[in-house]
């Protein structure tokens, strides 16, 4: 049953009644603190909601709605849920992108009762504003996933954005310009972005298309107050404890801004508590890979094009054991290096792991049971976390301190000498892994590990969370406590002689504490003197009566008595093992990175050993050599299909000839795998700048500064472009972006239009990447008039993946060869899609004319590939038509000498 703190008054209403009972009037006030929020307002132990609060909400979770009391003469709508499982709500509202204002009583009834007799409204504050970019909790995170809020400060060339994960502390600023807005936006996925209600040029249009881009970002328009630079400045110095940043790296002003502005909304949202930050990273979006948005997407690096993981490039080389592994992963990914010795590190010690399986065995199974020490610090220094957070600190201490004593212990024994680069590199992840060998993280770990007991209670207010042993006061309480319950437990059969009653119990509940309960047939006896002395009368109910004792309420009183100091000493320790984990917050911060990168760099080496992948070569020259590459996704899928016949083919691509950057021109028959090639090679570059070995038998790749990949012909009617227009936006896009450095994989592109606009399109545009940008690039087409360029474009080459016919069928072989595709296929492929036999008969009469008329139109410039055929007469396609649409073995013998008379006719007619 709802219990509420806040009873109606019971006397009877006074003749004019109040417009606002004085709790609407502090519901109504509070509420007016967070308008753009739906208000969790606490009583007892339920949360509700009003107003327009309830019926939003009430929809939202498919709860009941009712109602409450009247406001202006209206009744006040109202929905509620309990408190216990709120959290269940409160992520289903989240994820609809609504906030919640979490407004608790910040005292207890009774003391309200006493100050302002029974007309009391309890003291009521808001703790928490909850938003999408600001939740802790873990079961409303994706342990996974990074969740970042997003701060953005544009002036009117420059911006910065600032994004800080505040379950994990992270915090990186960017400088930001309104083109590449949507990239960084896209590598990031921040959750919510802060940002100016006013829009300034060039800045309008580039959120305009966060807007519509990023569907599930929320945006929290803040006042110009709000980005006041000075104010904000003071925020980023006070937040970190600091009176100048630049210990933290060269920041801009615009950037330090975006910082302030960001920290100034966590205080709003945190009500002033601040999580362990680490310091802020300056990242340029162009020290790594450049990964534009439309890339990612095309590329499905971090999610499919339906927002799964599963079936992404991060889905199929995911190995990690850890929630922090895994985003760390996912930050690789997004943002694969571009310098050559970073690479190297990553991979060197990736292949020590491949070739140290047991030690990689070892360190795997360990990190498994490895707490998320980073997001527990968050909660915990938020003031969230409960004794479950301090063990995960105390677990993840002293799994980092045994990993660190594991890797020391095979680094001597391994071949590697002492200098060795792999060596070094890994003897300072071991040391990282320890803390150091800071004291403070050796005292704290061996002050959790006396602290904690073995059972640990979700929150702290539970109690019962902290050993005996550790603190000699607790534990004289708490056996004060104890000794009065074994005293209790002796009464029971004193009292049972005492009452002349074998079945007297003495039993406890939470209203009436610890009392005497007899059946009711045995209570008269206690009921009349002299018993009647002894034992005092509480209740009766249909069954049995209960009873008290002055000596057991004595002892009651005793054990509430012992129990709420013991709750209170405990609290007490809690506040200081949290102050203690504070203090070694940004010394765990690092041991928790030191985890990840170890289960990243032990996950992708295990990748590398069951997938055959290979250590690829990397250098600064323009080199793009491939040999025997597979798609990582595409192999995947084939081999987890039991039935498939063909595994996955692999195939070379060379992109450089003599230093020169090349460009293949890919033709073949739908269906043959051009798309898997070409994507195959985007996602080698990717992986292999990511530091990752990659799925191919060798890989020879001079760094790629960006890397694009479009495909023509799908549409965003969101935005108000058609197919045509968004191929078009963002082939410019990559003909006015791409350098000698970059990746250009293109497929289609110019399909969304009539025929000779699209190919005159495509032809210009492989003219202007193979004069202008030079980058290496890859280009799959089903205009096959366009490989007539390879004879006139130097650094052009056609490549074709093979088919064979095979009785009128076509059969793909996936091998990429040299030289141009002979011709489409497309109406083979509609065949064995299902096309009805008459439509693919009638396609290929028409095919067949298209030809003859194209042929003895086209240019020299133009040709098509197969020669035509001299046009037949009308009868003859007629008696085409019907032979191809004829069922043989469905036919009797005598339609079929029917049919045979009806050709003979036709011919002669
Ligand atoms: P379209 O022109 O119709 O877009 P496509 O030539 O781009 O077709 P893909 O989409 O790349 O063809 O591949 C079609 C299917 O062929 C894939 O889904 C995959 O199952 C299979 N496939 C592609 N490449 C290979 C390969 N190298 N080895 C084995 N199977 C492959």
């Amino acid at each position: 049953m709802k219990t509420t703190s806040d009873k109606a008054p019971q006397t009877p209403p006074p003749a004019t009644p109040p417009k606002i009972t004085p709790m609407m009037a502090q519901y109504l006030a509070i509420k007016g603190q967070a308008p753009d929020a739906l208000l969790f307002y606490r009583m007892g132990d339920f949360y509700e909601l009003f107003f327009e609060d309830a019926i939003i909400a009430s929809q939202a979770l498919d709860i009941t709605l009712t109602k409450r009391g009247q406001h202006k003469g209206e009744a006040i709508p109202m929905c509620g849920v309990p408190f216990h499982a709120y959290e269940n709500y409160l992520a289903r509202l989240i994820k609809a992108g609504h906030k919640v204002a979490i407004c608790e009583q910040m005292e207890d009834p009774a003391a309200a009762k006493k100050r302002d007799g029974y007309k009391a409204v309890v003291r009521r504050e808001i703790v928490r504003l909850v938003t999408p970019g600001t939740l802790t909790e873990e079961n409303l995170l994706d342990a996974k996933q990074h969740n970042f809020l997003a701060a953005l400060v544009c002036d009117k060339g420059a911006g910065a954005l600032a994004a800080l994960d505040l379950s994990t502390g992270d915090m990186a600023v960017y400088p930001v310009s309104a083109e590449n807005l949507s990239s960084l936006v896209s590598q990031l996925q921040p959750s919510e972005l802060v940002v100016d209600e006013r829009r300034v040029t060039p800045w309008k249009e580039a959120i305009g298309d966060l807007e519509i881009e990023h569907r599930n970002l929320c945006f929290s328009y803040q006042p110009k107050t709000f980005f006041a630079t000075e104010a904000a400045h003071r925020e980023a110095l006070a937040a970190y404890g600091v009176s100048s940043l630049d210990g933290f790296g060269a920041f801009e002003t615009i950037e330090q801004t975006a910082l302030g502005v960001l920290l100034r909304y966590v205080s709003l949202t945190q009500m002033g508590k601040m999580p362990v930050l680490k310091p802020p990273r300056r990242d340029l979006l162009d020290d790594a890979m450049v990964i534009d948005g439309v890339t990612a997407t095309s590329l499905e690096l971090l999610q499919t094009q339906a927002g799964e993981r599963k079936g992404a490039l991060i889905g199929v080389i995911d190995r990690t054991v850890t929630g922090a592994g895994a985003r760390l992963l996912g930050h690789w990914l997004a943002r694969p290096l571009c310098d050559v010795g970073a690479i190297r590190a990553r991979q060197s010690q990736i292949d020590y792991f491949y070739h140290h399986e047991d030690l990689r065995a070892d360190v795997r199974a360990m990190l498994k049971q490895t707490p998320d020490m980073a997001r527990a610090l968050s909660r915990l220094s938020l003031g969230r976390g409960g004794p479950r957070d301090l063990a995960a600190m105390r677990d993840g201490l002293k799994n980092g301190r045994d990993l660190a004593l594991l890797l020391e212990k095979a680094l001597g024994e391994s071949a590697v000498e002492a200098g060795d680069p792999v060596c070094v590199e890994l003897q300072q992840l071991s040391l990282a892994l320890s803390g150091h060998g800071a004291a403070l993280i050796g005292q704290l770990l061996q002050k959790l590990s006396k602290a904690l007991s073995a059972e640990l209670p979700m929150l702290a207010r539970d109690g019962g969370f902290i050993a005996m042993g550790y603190n000699p006061a607790l534990d004289e309480t708490r056996s004060l406590r104890d000794n009065a319950r074994r005293v209790i437990a002796q009464l029971e059969e004193t009292y049972r002689r005492k009452a002349d009653s074998r079945n007297l119990k003495i039993k406890h509940n939470n209203v009436l504490g610890f009392f005497i309960e007899v059946s009711a047939k045995n209570a008269p006896p206690l009921m009349a003197a002299p018993l009647s002395d002894f034992f005092i009368h509480r209740q009766t109910l249909a069954n049995a009566v209960r009873f008290t004792s002055v000596e057991l309420s004595e002892l009651d009183g005793k054990i509430t008595r012992a129990r709420d100091a013991s709750l209170e000493m405990e609290l007490t320790l809690f506040s200081e093992l949290v102050e203690a984990v504070r203090e070694a917050g940004p010394m765990i911060n690092q041991i928790a990175e030191a985890l990840a990168r170890l289960d990243v760099l032990s996950g992708l080496a295990l990748l590398a050993q069951e997938q055959n992948y290979c250590r690829p070569h990397l250098d600064d020259s323009l080199a793009f050599e491939i040999e025997a590459g597979r798609h990582p996704v595409v192999e995947r899928a084939l081999a987890a299909q039991p039935q498939s016949a063909t595994p996955f083919i692999p195939n070379d691509c060379r992109l450089a000839d003599g230093g020169m950057q090349k460009l293949w021109l890919v033709t073949g028959p739908n269906m043959a795998g051009k798309s898997t090639f070409l994507r195959q090679n985007a996602l080698i570059a990717i992986l292999a700048q990511m530091g990752s070995f990659v799925p191919a038998k060798s890989a020879h790749i001079g760094l790629i500064d960006r890397v694009f990949s479009r495909v023509g012909a799908s549409d965003d009617l969101a935005r108000g472009r058609s197919t045509f227009m968004v191929e078009m936006v963002e082939t410019a896009a990559i003909l006015n972006q791409a350098g000698p450095r970059s990746l250009i994989v293109l497929d289609e592109i110019g399909r969304g239009t009539a025929t000779y606009d699209g190919m005159s399109i495509a032809w210009a545009a492989l003219e202007h990447l193979h004069d202008v940008n030079r980058s290496r690039g890859l280009f799959a087409t089903h205009y096959h008039e366009l490989t007539a360029l390879g004879n006139r474009l130097k650094n052009l080459e056609n490549v074709s993946v093979q088919v064979r016919e095979y009785k009128g069928d076509v059969v793909f072989l996936h091998e990429v060869a040299s030289g141009p595709a002979d011709r489409s296929y497309g109406i083979s492929v509609g065949r064995l899609a299902g096309l009805p036999r008459s439509v693919v008969a009638r396609a290929q009469n028409i095919l067949k004319g298209l030809e003859t008329r194209g042929g003895a139109n086209s240019t020299t410039d133009l040709p098509l590939f197969e020669k035509s055929e001299p046009e037949l007469p009308e009868k003859y396609t007629q008696i085409e038509e019907l032979l191809a649409g004829l069922e043989i073995d469905d036919l009797s013998p005598r339609e079929a000498l029917q049919i045979l008379y009806d050709l003979k006719n036709r011919l002669q007619d």
